[in-house]
């Protein structure tokens, strides 16, 4: 599974926005771009004007960067989304947003994306009653996600649960007091998603 390692406040530096990739950090004065709101790299002391290409192209990024996901794979979520039935750029964002990496990050089990994705890569998730340690299982309405009834996961998901102060987008819902667990109510519509998302420059990017 291929993924950035590289440092993460640079990615919303460029993307000029924040992306709320360091969980409680984000909200603190401490975050990357409030300290200084400029482009990474040497010499980049302004953000310059952006071609047409760039405008779309910042958009693609800015999406891959809030999801964690590299070219290759994005580009299976668009293909997948122009296969389907509806508006193109609904479905890749409704698709993205039911990866299980996010699911745990916005059920608040992981404070950051990176953080979910470690807990379910490492077992800490079940499905349904069954572990899943694959970040982009695709969660569908009726699932179950369940931290593991196991002192180490539980004290994982629970310790991420206090410090986490985001609402829960409507298509989860929290249960479960003891083991932490959600269910999907619906699948998420481009509404769900938390930054805001111009779908129409992807897809004329991603179109052409
Ligand atoms: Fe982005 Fe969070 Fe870093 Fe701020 S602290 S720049 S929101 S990753």
């Amino acid at each position: 599974m291929a993924r950035y390692t590289g440092p993460v406040c640079r990615l919303c530096r460029r993307d000029g926005m924040k992306l709320f990739l360091k969980g409680t950090r984000c909200d603190t004065p401490k975050c990357g771009i409030e300290r200084r709101d400029t482009p990474p790299g040497q010499q980049q002391s302004r953000r310059g004007k952006l071609t047409d290409y760039g405008v779309h192209l910042r958009e693609k990024q800015k999406v891959k960067h809030y999801y964690g996901v590299l070219e290759r794979q994005f580009r299976k979520y668009y293909q997948r989304a122009e296969a389907t039935k509806g508006n193109t750029g609904d479905v890749l964002m409704s698709l993205l947003e039911r990866r299980l990496d996010n699911v745990v990050h916005r059920l608040g089990f992981g404070l950051s994306r990176s953080a979910a994705r470690q807990l379910v890569c490492h077992g800490h998730v079940t499905v349904n009653g069954k572990r899943c340690d694959i970040s982009s299982y695709l969660v569908q309405v009726g699932d179950v996600i369940r931290v593991k009834n196991r002192s180490k996961s539980l004290d994982l998901a629970k310790g991420h649960m206090a410090e986490n102060s985001r609402q829960t987008p409507d298509f989860l819902s929290v249960t479960g007091s003891d083991v932490p667990e959600g269910i999907v109510g619906r699948l998420p519509a481009s509404d769900d998603v938390s930054i805001p998302v111009q779908t129409q420059l992807i897809v004329e990017l991603c179109s052409r």
